[in-house]
């Protein structure tokens, strides 16, 4: 299998190539050459597979480079250190109680290290990149750019700190992130890592790592330091792929917990930002796992739900800062790969629309290609308020807590339903653990947190949840605060030469 660019012809690459650039040299992303299917016999087949075998199965597929012995041995290293005794479980099946036609499994996502679904993807890459420059032979030393809105940060200074070979930075939006998220990364160890504070917001903060990403001075330096960029956000393959594999991994538990027989249609909810996690599901849809429906769940900022209703992305509007920080988003780059694919690999078109985007801030797509995006996508958002009345209600129905951006992904599951009457099974991907945003989960549940610290409020979710706080949570309050550093927006590439000086 080999990987071209969205934006322009390229000579095809190994996986291992694309997910050591990250991004292609003409500001395409990469996407596999064909996408590979399949059946309903090797659905069957995972059945008695665990997570980091299914893994390796789904993963071969794509990563044609790496051998079965070596995605074994990353996929085991990442996932069966898990918290849990059955990787990825499907948390809680709701039935519907008017109908009874429809029952709804909540994936939760964020059993790893750090408690967001970023770890799925994040355990793994840096194994794959590890392997990658080997294959390649690359002697340079790797710096990770990344640019978060709360829980990437976090999970990608997990999966890299103290990796051979790699240095990874990581910028965040100064406020932009909870209090929890910043702990988390500011506490972070390890001889490699480096983690900053933007003035401005997630945008400003993408932006920014993106113009150093495109800026060929600052490569030539970098160079002479003996050191190459790469990015471990979610436009990485190497990032996307793992993510494809737990479509196919609750499709899976669904058939175990006798939810559908195999072959059965599911439709897939998913909370959005950059447009991976979503995109993944897409592609197990492309693959031949039997998704009827791919629903795109946005907050207040909304930017999907006009895209796939009118045809028109348009970043031009207000960006409001959410109780759903890690959807606080107005570029989804990976949608750039879903334009790829929906018109057939049309590279020239492609490129228009992402120049006009650069240009104006908006593109508006044709009826062709809307049509085809109409026949799997269906788009709505949920406001604040819905946001906090879905963590109530779900709480008060089944003692079950999700956080808020499950929460967006729930309430608009419920809005679907009343909408098309479709009661097909209902797949929910829960993308944080509550307890990393304990206020916001407090507030929608009605208890006051104004008066208790963030521990505390930990605590209060435990006892509301009956569920224990994650070590790595409950632990923060003790870990010492390492990075205090803050920089204005344009100053990102002054810090990016800093941090690689202290590092000789
Ligand atoms: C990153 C993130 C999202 C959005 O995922 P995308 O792949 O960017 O669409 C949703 N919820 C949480 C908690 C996240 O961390």
């Amino acid at each position: 299998m080999k990987y071209i660019s969205t934006r322009s012809k390229i000579d095809p690459i190994n996986s291992a190539d694309a997910i050591l650039q990250g991004l292609s040299t003409d500001g395409g992303l990469f996407v596999p050459e064909e996408i590979p299917s399949v059946t309903l016999q090797e659905i069957k087949e995972l059945i008695p597979m665990k997570y980091s075998e299914r893994t390796a199965t789904i993963l071969q597929k794509f990563l044609t480079d790496y051998t079965d012995f070596e995605l074994h041995e990353c996929a085991e290293l990442a996932y069966d250190p898990f918290d849990i005794p059955s990787k990825v479980p499907l948390a809680i099946l709701i039935r519907d109680k008017d109908t009874e036609k429809s029952s709804t499994g909540v994936i939760e996502l964020w059993h790893g290290p750090t408690s967001a679904f970023k770890d799925m993807a994040l355990q793994i890459l840096p194994r794959l990149m590890n392997l990658a420059l080997k294959k390649v032979g690359e002697t340079k030393n790797i710096l990770i750019l990344v640019a978060t809105s709360g829980d990437t940060g976090k999970a990608a200074l997990a999966g890299f700190a103290d990796v051979p070979q790699t240095k990874i930075m990581v910028f965040y939006p100064d406020g932009g992130v909870s209090k929890i998220q910043r702990l988390q990364m500011v506490t972070q160890t390890g001889n490699n890592v480096n983690v900053t504070a933007v003035r401005g917001n997630f945008d400003d903060t993408q932006t920014g790592v993106k113009k150093i990403f495109g800026d060929e001075k600052i490569r030539e330096e970098l160079a002479k330091l003996n050191i190459k960029l790469s990015s471990a956000n979610s436009i990485n393959w190497g990032r996307l792929a793992p993510q494809i594999v737990y479509y196919f991994s609750s499709y899976v538990e669904m058939i175990k917990s006798k939810q559908i027989k195999l072959g059965d249609k599911l439709n897939v909810v998913v909370p959005t930002g950059n447009f991976g996690n979503i995109l993944a599901a897409y592609y197990a849809k492309r693959m031949g796992l039997p998704i009827k429906n791919l629903i795109c769940a946005s907050n207040k900022n909304h930017i999907l739900t006009d895209f796939f209703q009118t045809g028109i992305y348009n970043r031009n509007r207000f960006f409001y800062k959410t109780i759903t920080p890690s959807m606080d988003i107005l570029i989804s780059s990976n949608l750039e790969r879903l334009l790829y694919h929906e018109t057939g690999g049309d590279i020239n078109r492609v490129k228009n629309f992402m120049e006009t985007l650069n240009a104006t801030g908006k593109y508006k797509i044709d009826d062709d290609l809307k049509n085809n995006l109409d026949k799997i996508f269906y788009a709505d958002f949920a406001t604040e308020e819905e946001t906090s009345e879905t963590i109530k209600n779900i709480y008060d129905e089944f003692k079950y807590l999700v956080d808020t951006h499950t929460a967006v992904a729930i309430s608009v599951a419920e809005k679907y339903r009343k909408k098309t009457n479709d009661y097909s099974p209902m797949l929910v991907a829960s993308t944080a653990s509550p307890f990393k945003f304990t206020t916001s989960v407090l507030n929608a549940l009605g208890k006051s947190a104004e008066n208790l610290d963030d521990f505390a409020q930990l605590d209060e979710l435990g006892f509301l949840s009956r569920r224990r706080v994650p070590k790595n949570l409950d632990n923060l309050n003790r870990a010492k605060i390492l990075h205090e550093n803050v920089c204005d927006k344009e100053e990102m590439t002054e810090q990016v030469l800093k941090f690689v000086e202290s590092q000789k």
